[in-house]
């Protein structure tokens, strides 16, 4: 029942041709930058222990509430020129680019998707990179991914799984049950290898090398994109990573004895994206 949303969609786009294709854009523009709202709300408070939806938003330093006019995605940060209308101190342009980013994102894995004619399958494409972008952001602040994060991404996993089989990245030529036993069995079996991991980085350097964090991050990636997709991602952030660690060496003359992992898996995560379309259990690359 629920495949049927794909061909729909389908359907409208080639009713509408080129236009409905750009509106579909603008639309998909607009909810990763809402969505990319909320990310800068959760990337503050969850790490702080704050709910996510009672307390409205209100300035740190003066306390002034946010109205509804001054929340609206990237316009009202424009608009209030990065200034706090209450006590006048800079706001952050860190919700600003955090917005534009995920709008960007949102709008290229959706064009790609609705080009190859699988719009449904933005879906685990935004949430990964609604995970991705957020947990970078969380990691590079607070040193951690939360768990609510990567749960959530979980879950969002299993539905997916549950309600659009045809559409994973899983075998099964979209019967329901195979999807969720591959789905389920992927989380399994990255949690084991994660286990490993971690468990040997501290046998072998005495100390935790490599986070819990990092791997309820791949557990989900590995739902989504099955094992195959969380060895690219997890390798490309590895190679990534060296990049990074070398270069950094060389600008501050001396290695860094500790860095978050989680950006580099986040970036990862993002070109696997931009990249690929995984759909019953094959893996299609394209190249701009
Ligand atoms: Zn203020």
């Amino acid at each position: 029942m629920f495949n049927e949303a794909n061909r729909a969609i389908c359907e409208w786009l080639t009713a509408s041709g080129t236009p409905g294709f750009a509106f579909s854009m603008v639309y998909a523009f607009v909810i990763g930058a809402c969505f990319g709202s909320f990310a800068t709300a959760c990337i503050w408070r969850i790490p702080r222990g704050i709910s996510i939806i009672k307390p409205r938003s209100k300035c740190p330093r003066c306390g002034h509430m946010i109205t509804a006019i001054e929340n609206i995605p990237l316009l009202s940060w424009l608009i209030l020129k990065g200034k706090c209308s209450g006590c006048g101190l800079p706001i952050s342009s860190k919700y600003f680019k955090t917005e534009f980013v995920m709008a960007i994102l949102f709008t290229a894995v959706a064009a790609i998707r609705f080009y190859y004619r699988v719009p449904i399958m933005v879906i685990p494409a935004w949430i990964m990179i609604w995970i991705a972008v957020s947990s970078a952001r969380t990691d590079l602040e607070k040193l951690i991914i939360p768990d609510k994060f990567t749960y959530t991404a979980m879950i969002f996993a299993v539905i997916y799984s549950f309600c659009f089989p045809a559409f994973t990245a899983f075998p099964g030529d979209g019967i329901r049950n195979i999807v969720l036993l591959y789905t389920i069995l992927s989380g399994v079996a990255t949690a084991i290898f994660g286990t490993a991991i971690v468990v040997s980085g501290k046998l072998i350097f005495g100390k935790d090398a490599f986070g819990w964090g990092d791997v309820k991050y791949m557990i989900a990636v590995a739902m989504f994109f099955n094992v195959l997709g969380m060895m690219f991602i997890l390798a490309a952030a590895c190679i990534f990573s060296l990049i990074w660690f070398v270069v950094d060496r060389i600008r501050r003359g001396k290695f860094r004895k500790y860095f978050p992992f989680g950006p580099f898996l986040a970036l990862a995560t993002i070109v696997w994206c931009i990249l690929t379309i995984q759909k019953n259990g094959e893996i299609y690359w394209f190249w701009f």
